[in-house]
């Protein structure tokens, strides 16, 4: 019975902090949050490469964008992947949504405090989607629930269905950087984006070539200009 409980108070509220994985007291649930990561929650916010949020000790692009120029505009990442790594794993593996709703509400607190000018020219946020067989075995799409959360928190609209995954691909985790080039070539598909500015959004940015492709596709169907921001990003 206990077990029951704590399973159901799990899908309202997170019992541990998504950040350090810490338990809570009851009272910081709803928040998600431990009190230590809430008062300086770890975002990147230094020097950071311009396109994928890396931070830098100097200069505006890391060695990776810099050998290959990313497709989009520019990008900007809330975190390091390291310090979500088992928080990341809760939320998609072990499908905790309540985790990717604290995820998005920190992406939107980290626009609004560091890059409140992007928010003026966006016209919608959209998600890097899923193939519909792997929404269905997962449930949901993490891309989605971050960008209904961040929309919630920003005010910025979220559009669904802008981006459609036209095939189904080996994961790119799976891959080397070369692989994964070729395993997402001309995979989607993009609508109702003409002459807008859109702000892609997804969980992890590793080599960048999943978000490249979403570029592409946006870029054919006439979108204006393609940002990105990435709850996470890789070494
Ligand atoms: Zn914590
Ligand atoms: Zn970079």
């Amino acid at each position: 019975m206990k077990d029951f409980i704590q399973g159901f108070l799990n899908v309202l509220y997170p019992p541990y902090c998504v950040l350090c994985g810490q338990l809570l007291p009851m009272e910081d649930w709803k928040d998600g949050l431990c009190k230590s990561c809430a008062e300086s929650t770890p975002y990147l916010t230094g020097n950071r490469c311009g396109f994928c949020g890396r931070e830098l000790e100097w200069g505006d692009i890391c060695h990776s964008c810099l050998e290959n120029r990313p497709v989009f505009e520019r990008g900007i990442s809330a975190f390091d992947y390291e310090v979500l790594r088992d928080g990341i794993a809760r939320f998609k593996f072990d499908g905790s949504r309540e985790d990717g709703k604290v995820f998005g509400r920190l992406m939107a607190d980290f626009l609004l405090s560091y890059h409140g000018d992007w928010i003026e020219e966006i016209d919608f946020l959209t998600g890097v989607p899923l193939h519909a067989h792997k929404q269905k075995e997962r449930g949901f799409n993490q891309a989605e629930i971050l960008c209904q959360s961040i929309s919630l928190y920003t005010g910025i609209p979220y559009e669904k269905d802008i981006l459609t995954r036209t095939k189904e691909t080996i994961p790119q985790s799976k891959l080397s950087a070369k692989e994964r080039h070729k395993n997402i070539k001309n995979v989607f598909i993009a609508q109702h984006c003409s002459d807008k500015c859109v702000l892609l959004v997804d969980d992890i940015l590793t080599t960048g070539a999943t978000l490249n492709e979403c570029s592409r596709a946006l870029y054919r169907e006439g979108a204006k200009k393609v940002e990105v921001f990435c709850l996470s990003v890789t070494e």
